[in-house]
């Protein structure tokens, strides 16, 4: 054998683990998956600020290869890249600018100050983002709080009421953070983007004593209707994990954490679990559940092209009128409406609420970031807002601002 056989047999080698790594499922390692949804060249980064057009439309991309679970029912990115992600401070992906979205997140800290006795405590939160709810947890029960978030920027929470019993950590999560046992440990909107869940879960447990019942609260995406409604702007590429309510359940119970409950909340878009450690593995699922999910996924590739379709038809229509299309929402799921639809030369502009995207440019496909008040000068005749939950306030504020245009939600 000369050494270019052997370059090549090494070669062939790890293609094929690579390749048995996408059929396993990251969950429950089963082998049992199946391929049920494509889509190419999409920016790896829906959540980063670019300066210029340019630098947008340049920007990573990667592909989509959701592959669905037989054995646990978890739906997964066999595609995923782990390396064209980027989690620095250009990671803008804070909601605190909406009043819908705070009044959420300040009546979520209130119950579970209420109901876990969070007074005086110490929480802990995985994936803390800019540390917003370790602030209000703070505010609100005068507990101490550590954030563990390799975005994290400690300096943004200088002067801020609450903050000075907040520690923000910019590093990934390792059980030697929970040096001193936390009482509470969150982790909101995090394991989505996170490949080896059941890795992450164990890392977790094993930064915890079983004696101390340290209450663990996770919040992500819901992915049942995410699959049963076709929810396309929901699908991108840094979310590379989606559960459901029996898929989440089975995660938490196989990695040594006793559930204690599940609740579907903010207009059904959040899946949250509450567990607690435990020394026994009583992994359960729900064989009625999978299969179920599994119907959903089979007709999943006929159902989306037909809802696509009628967005398309939405913007066609709209742009054969001469109006100014308008999306208004700048995150993830604008990024994944402009590049799933293939009409993206047909949307004029974007606009948010969050006054640190203004001025720049969509990942992709380029389209300007305009501050909502500029909906003044630019009269759309469509605006489309890309998360229905926001519909209230989005029409108050452009009836406000005396904009009067066609509104529509994904
Ligand atoms: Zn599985």
């Amino acid at each position: 054998m000369n050494l270019g056989d052997s370059l090549l047999a090494a070669d062939t080698i790890s293609q094929a683990d690579d390749l048995s790594e996408q059929f396993t499922c990251p969950t429950c390692k089963s082998g049992r998956t199946e391929l049920f949804h494509e889509v190419e060249n999409v920016p790896t980064n829906s959540c980063i600020l670019f300066e210029t057009r340019e630098e947008a439309l340049n920007c990573n991309k990667g592909s989509i290869a959701l592959r669905f679970c037989h054995g646990c029912g978890f739906i997964y990115n066999a595609s995923f890249k782990q390396e064209l992600t980027e989690y620095s401070g250009r990671y803008e992906e804070t909601q605190g600018f909406s009043p819908t979205f705070s009044r959420f997140h300040r009546n979520l800290a209130e119950e579970m100050i209420e109901r876990h006795g969070l007074s005086g405590r110490d929480v802990m939160e995985i994936g803390c983002g800019k540390g917003e709810f370790l602030v209000l947890l703070s505010q609100l029960g005068e507990n101490r709080g550590v954030g563990v978030d390799p975005s994290a920027l400690p300096e943004r929470l200088e002067g801020v009421p609450g903050a000075e019993r907040v520690t923000l950590i910019p590093e990934y999560f390792e059980p030697r953070h929970c040096q001193v046992q936390p009482d509470f440990l969150c982790c909101k909107m995090t394991l989505e983007h996170i490949t080896k869940t059941s890795e992450f879960i164990e890392t977790i447990r094993a930064g915890l004593d079983e004696s101390r019942q340290t209450v663990v609260f996770f919040q992500v995406p819901e992915a049942d209707r995410i699959i049963r409604h076709c929810a396309f702007e929901d699908i991108y590429h840094e979310h590379c994990s989606y559960f459901t309510e029996s898929s989440l359940r089975h995660l938490f119970e196989r990695s040594g954490f006793k559930v204690t409950r599940t609740a579907i909340e903010y207009d059904d878009q959040y899946l949250t679990i509450e567990a607690v450690p435990s020394s026994g593995n009583s992994a359960t699922g729900t064989r009625a559940a999978i299969d179920e999910l599994a119907d959903l996924v089979r007709s999943f590739a006929e159902r989306l092209e037909l809802h696509k379709q009628h967005w398309r038809e939405k913007v066609q229509q709209a742009k054969s009128e001469g109006k100014t299309v308008v999306l208004w929402g700048s995150g993830s799921k604008a990024v994944s409406f402009l590049t799933s639809l293939g009409i993206a030369d047909q949307v004029d502009f974007v606009t948010d609420i969050n006054p640190n995207r203004h001025n720049h440019y969509m990942p992709g496909t380029g389209q300007l970031i305009v501050p909502p008040e500029q909906l003044v000068k630019i009269q759309p005749g469509l605006v489309i807002v890309m998360n229905r939950i926001y519909e209230g306030e989005i029409s108050q504020s452009l009836s406000d601002m005396g904009v009067s245009c066609d509104v529509a939600c994904l």
